[in-house]
């Protein structure tokens, strides 16, 4: 790596080093509470994974660029400046084994959000160029293609056109004037085209106006898990500018964790200005919809004894955490909860871009040790959840596992027990 591109790097650190961060590190007593909160530490037994290793060369520009004792510590030669091979061996603690999930930021006794600062860290390395292959390459996709799968439009077409067929309903695509703008991941218009499906038929039942936008339909967003923000602006603004252009009053993100986050949560401060709709994730539309009497199902209950998995950045992250609850009541006999559900539920293993990471497959397998325990402590007979890139990681640790569960979206449930006039 040229000494420019590291520099530009280092630059990019530094730049991340706000009041909030400076903060952060300036308070941390050293407890260890979020080494035993983040399951690659708990599964692996790694010191290097865990959350506050993981920010070695955020805290090392900080102490260096911002502390007396930082300056002084190089200058006496107590401390070696950052290098460029500090930062690719970082690459394996802020990515490979860091899905966000935002667990440590829960327990630490003096409020620093540490989820927060390894976003920050993330910027760093990706501007040095020490970002994984598989996110540089989703990234590209997401800029020039649209979508970090490389789903085209075509695609997309095709698969409303197998929904259209197999529901006999009609996919709306750039209507104006709607009371929803439906986003979803290239991972469900290819893997889980049943969403797609479940929402024409919802909207169907409860009587609501709806469209796909052919030039907005991907709700991921890389440019927020390889940390460029210039991109995650990008990949917001697209979205932005297609819902202002058809004045839709609302914007449903998908059964996609970070989907959520980006677009709910950081999507306004990317742009620099508040949206002109809301946005929501269908789980809390279908929960208003549920409260409002609109939201109706056949009565049937399932026999099934199932749980639900809390995708990280929907319910810890999202607040999104009563209302799959509410919406599992009306079509669940025998619904329980993990042990640490909710807030405190542990990771799929596989957000903040993990997935896409070719090299982190073995350590994926090893930690999804952890949501095996959960399962098998419940002896259920079903996963739902409400993300398909979860859904993806827990399918493949339960095949490395040889666990045997059907796996199922809640929107998908839903949409099994509306009734039979629909
Ligand atoms: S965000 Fe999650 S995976 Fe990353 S360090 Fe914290 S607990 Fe571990
Ligand atoms: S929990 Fe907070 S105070 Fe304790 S080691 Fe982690 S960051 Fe520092």
């Amino acid at each position: 790596m040229s000494t420019a591109t590291f520099e530009r790097g280092y630059s990019a650190l530094k730049e991340q080093i706000d009041t909030s961060i400076a903060s952060y590190l300036q308070s941390c007593v050293h407890c260890g509470m979020c080494a035993d909160a983040c399951l690659f530490y708990t599964e692996t037994g790694n010191p290097k994974y865990t959350p506050i290793y993981k920010l070695g060369p955020l805290k090392k520009v900080w102490e260096q660029e911002y502390t007396l004792l930082g300056r002084l510590k190089v200058k006496w030669g107590w401390s070696k400046p950052l290098t460029d091979a500090d930062l690719a061996e970082w690459k394996e603690y802020v990515y490979d084994s860091c899905t966000m999930c935002g667990r440590c930021s829960m327990v630490c006794p003096v409020g620093n959000d540490l989820v927060y600062m390894i976003r920050k860290t993330r910027e760093g390395l990706a501007a040095a160029g020490h970002a994984p292959e598989g996110l540089i390459g989703a990234t590209t996709r997401a800029v020039k293609i649209g979508s970090p799968m490389g789903v085209k439009w075509p695609a997309v077409l095709a698969q409303i056109k197998h929904v259209e067929k197999s529901t006999g309903l009609q996919i709306p695509v750039d209507q104006a004037n709607v009371d929803y703008l439906v986003l979803m991941s290239s991972m469900e218009v290819m893997n889980f085209p049943e969403y797609m499906e479940a929402i024409a038929k919802i909207m169907k039942s409860v009587g609501k106006t709806w469209t796909i936008s052919s030039e907005a339909f991907e709700a991921t967003n890389s440019g927020i898990q390889i940390g460029a923000s210039d991109i995650a602006k990008e990949i917001v603004s697209r979205i932005v500018n297609a819902a202002e252009k058809l004045q839709v009053k609302t914007v449903i993100s998908p059964e996609c964790g970070h989907a959520y986050m980006a677009i709910r949560w950081e999507g306004p401060n990317l742009i620099g200005r508040p949206f002109k709709f809301k946005v929501q994730h269908i789980l809390e539309i279908l929960d208003d919809l549920r409260d409002q009497g609109k939201l109706k199902v056949d009565g049937t209950l399932e026999e099934a004894r199932l749980t639900f998995h809390d995708p990280c950045q929907i319910a810890r992250r999202g607040g999104v955490l009563q209302q799959p609850r509410n919406l599992l009541k009306m079509v669940a006999k025998n619904f329980v909860e993990m042990e640490d559900h909710g807030q405190m539920n542990w990771c799929c293993g596989g957000g903040g871009g993990v997935s896409a990471i070719e090299e982190s497959h073995e350590l994926r397998t090893t930690v999804f040790k952890r949501k095996k325990s959960q399962l098998d402590a419940l002896k259920v007979e079903k996963l739902v959840t409400a993300c398909a890139n979860c859904r993806i990681i827990m399918e493949e640790g339960m095949e490395a596992y040889q666990m045997e569960m059907p796996m199922v979206g809640l929107t998908e449930m839903l949409a099994e027990h509306l009734p039979e006039t629909t």
